[in-house]
């Protein structure tokens, strides 16, 4: 088979690349994602946030670790990246700032 674009990685960057490409009709796109199609109740839960934490295993989880830390007297970091379509957004915590400096907080909220 052959595409225009291949995309490597089904996370937060390559869904979106590969819905935007794919709103020219012209175009051909693959989207290769080494996890599954994210549809588990698990992630589409917000509880799911806890498959995030250290000790649940690999499940939707590349859990990887760090190289040994100089500044953490040689121990490994813990580092969770999600393993779906949908990335690490699909196991993260959906937190986000709002930066409309110009608004005060009762406008923002009664929008
Ligand atoms: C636990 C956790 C909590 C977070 N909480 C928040 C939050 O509350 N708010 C917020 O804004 N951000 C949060 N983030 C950060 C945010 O989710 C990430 O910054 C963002 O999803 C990264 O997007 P990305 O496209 O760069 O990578 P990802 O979304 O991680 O996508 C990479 C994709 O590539 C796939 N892949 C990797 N290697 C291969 C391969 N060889 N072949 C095929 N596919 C491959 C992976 O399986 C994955 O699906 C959190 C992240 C984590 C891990």
């Amino acid at each position: 088979m052959e595409f225009d674009f291949v995309i490597v990685g089904g996370g937060s960057a390559g869904s979106t690349m590969a819905a935007r490409l794919s709103e020219d009709p012209n175009v051909t796109v693959c989207l290769l994602e080494a996890g599954g199609r994210g549809t588990s109740i698990l992630l589409r839960a917000p509880v799911g946030a806890v498959l995030a934490l250290p000790g649940y295993g690999k499940l939707f989880n590349w859990a990887f670790k760090t190289v040994p830390q100089p500044g953490l007297n040689g121990r490994r970091g813990y580092q969770p990246r999600g393993r779906a379509l949908g990335g690490s957004s699909a196991i993260n915590a959906m937190l986000y700032a709002v930066s409309y400096t110009h608004l005060t907080l009762p406008t923002i909220y009664s929008v």
